[in-house]
């Protein structure tokens, strides 16, 4: 089987668009591709040779004979993803159409710095490749989000918080030492933002806040991930009103982040004689009805709907989805609602809505899984 060769050009062209749901029949592949139909019929049996596609009796019924349906084939390939937070990384291998095979995750603290951080994710991989995938089953590509903004020309990760010794690493080439095969790196929000996109079909312009120990955003614009030149979507550091000052660990005086993220919050805790390590701690005082930490929970949904306003009347989405390890506190997306609905236009809000993530703690992997497949299809 050659399961290298023909994945690229209009062979991956074919493959990306029955992986992507989008073409389960030679017919739909004509009409998608622009191909005429005997070229698609020459490719399609190319790649079910390869052991890439698989060919069923019945298929969508449009009248008269059914047409086969075409589908991947288990043994098309396996994608190896990651998404690195603070103190953990959840992995998991994916088919070629993006559903998680397997998915665990593991304690992982991201100030041990780049290296030992990313060979303990590779490590992870491998362990996960041997026990769950068959042996001839090729791994296509691999990825991971990281928690600070990503230069997508580089591949590296520029003037992130909370992670000493990560300015300025080569991610991607790191990561390339150990897989001769596609590599993506991206930041968390973003990939969050490109898993979410799916769970809300036909919204073409849609923004995806992530409310965990840091706070961030991935903008889906026109059906894709806007990545601009790498910082779009970065909310974290814009300045909000403020009666004190406080310096954010950007060295900025009032950033929203030092007021709003998930850190910012276990610190003013911790001042209050609340000791917490992690945001889900908040949620469930929250739940638990602290007073301290529901009010905490309330004001920063405020302030992130403040600067929400701004980003709403501008770029008018047509979803707004809060996730993150923090969204699960109920005040906050009360908040941030409260506060956009008062200050935004009516016409940017009159059907906008304000909501749950509804892609669930996967939503990173499968983005990664979304972008990965592209990157490795059309290489
Ligand atoms: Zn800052």
């Amino acid at each position: 089987m050659n399961q290298r060769l023909p994945v690229q050009g209009p062979q991956g062209d074919l493959l990306r668009l029955v992986a992507t749901g989008r073409a389960e029949s030679r017919a739909e592949l004509s009409r998608l591709s622009g191909l005429a139909a005997s070229s698609v019929s020459l490719r399609v049996e190319e790649l079910i040779d390869a052991g890439l596609l698989a060919e069923e009796g019945a298929g969508t019924s449009r009248g008269g004979r059914r047409p086969r349906r075409l589908r991947l084939s288990p043994g098309a390939g396996v994608l190896a993803v990651a998404d690195l937070g603070a103190h953990h990384v959840r992995l998991g291998l994916l088919d070629l159409s993006g559903e998680p095979l397997v998915v665990e995750e593991r304690p992982c603290d991201i100030t041990d710095g780049p290296r030992r951080t990313l060979d303990r994710i590779a490590d992870a991989f491998d362990e996960l490749l041997t026990e769950h995938v068959p042996p001839g089953v090729p791994l296509r590509g691999v990825g991971t989000g990281v928690p600070g903004p990503v230069d997508p020309a580089t591949l590296r990760v520029v003037t992130p918080s909370r992670m000493p010794g990560w300015n300025d690493f080569p991610v991607a080439e790191h990561l390339a030492t150990r897989y001769d095969l596609p590599v993506l790196v991206e930041n968390d929000a973003n990939l969050m933002a490109a898993g979410e996109a799916r769970w809300w079909p036909g919204t073409e312009n849609l923004m995806v806040v992530k409310a965990g120990t840091g706070i961030g955003c991935g903008v889906i614009a026109g059906g894709r991930l806007h990545r601009g030149r790498g910082a779009a979507g970065d909310i974290s550091h814009v300045r909000v009103r403020s009666d004190s000052s406080t310096v954010c660990a950007c060295g900025h005086p009032d950033c929203l982040e030092a007021y709003a993220s998930g850190a910012a919050l276990m610190t003013a805790l911790a001042e209050a004689g609340v000791t917490v390590t992690r945001p889900a701690d908040i949620v469930t005082l929250v739940n638990d009805a602290v007073p301290e930490a529901t009010s905490l929970v309330r004001h920063a949904g405020r302030r992130i709907g403040e600067v929400l306003t701004v980003l709403v009347n501008f770029f008018n989405p047509d979803v707004v989805a809060v996730g993150g390890s923090l969204s699960a506190a109920e005040p906050l997306l009360t908040s941030i609602r409260a506060a956009v609905w008062e200050r935004c236009l009516p016409l940017a809000t009159r059907d906008l809505k304000i909501a749950p993530a509804r892609a669930g703690r996967d939503a990173a992997l499968r983005g990664a899984g979304a972008l990965l497949l592209e990157a490795a299809l059309t290489l």
